[in-house]
């Protein structure tokens, strides 16, 4: 699946979660779909939800975390996103002695296109070539992303996670209220 906040994979593989059907360890792409409902404890409450199907024993088990919004779930995988942009512009400049300074808006953005045409293919292998988006919706979505991050975007974007020390800082920074951070914190036996 494509677009899971890294968190995610971090909390779940340092917990050691385990299918509760056949204790098989954690496997991030067991991860079907992952978004924002109503919690089933509390309808009052909007969660964070995964739907894990198990590759071994085929079965399915839905799991809830943190309470979370949508725009803190969307602003989450920007910010992942974002990383991975900074990370691959980095790299090209690197790699082709290129010069930020020096670089126009087309330059940029051909660098933006080929990234996301890179990680599309990425999905699209994952997938074994099935793709489970509809082909209106994805290019859509693609318009979206590209249009959006400018190269200021990126640099700034950039000097905020770094400054990041704690996972609580990261969410604050995403929004979060320090109630619902500390609450994230119980659950997790801080
Ligand atoms: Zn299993």
């Amino acid at each position: 699946m494509q677009n899971i906040p890294k968190w995610v994979i971090v909390m779940m593989t340092k917990e050691g979660f385990k299918c509760p059907h056949c204790d098989k360890l954690f496997n991030a792409k067991n991860i079907m779909s992952l978004g924002i409902r109503h919690s089933v404890r509390d309808v009052n409450k909007q969660v964070l939800f995964i739907e894990y199907f198990c590759i071994s024993c085929k079965k399915q088990t839905d799991l809830e975390f943190v309470e979370m919004t949508l725009a803190h779930l969307a602003q989450d995988i920007m910010a992942d996103i974002e990383g991975e942009i900074a990370d691959y512009i980095e790299k090209k400049i690197k790699k082709e002695d290129l010069s930020i300074e020096d670089m126009d808006q087309s330059e940029y953005d051909a660098i933006i296109n080929e990234f996301y045409d890179l990680k599309d293919k990425e999905v699209s292998d994952e997938q074994g070539g099935r793709n489970l988006i509809p082909k209106e919706t994805e290019k859509r979505e693609k318009v979206v992303k590209k249009s959006k991050i400018t190269l200021k975007d990126i640099k700034e974007a950039r000097k905020e996670l770094n400054k990041i020390e704690s996972h609580e800082e990261f969410l604050l920074l995403l929004g979060m209220s320090q109630e619902q951070v500390d609450e994230y914190n119980i659950k997790k036996g801080k």
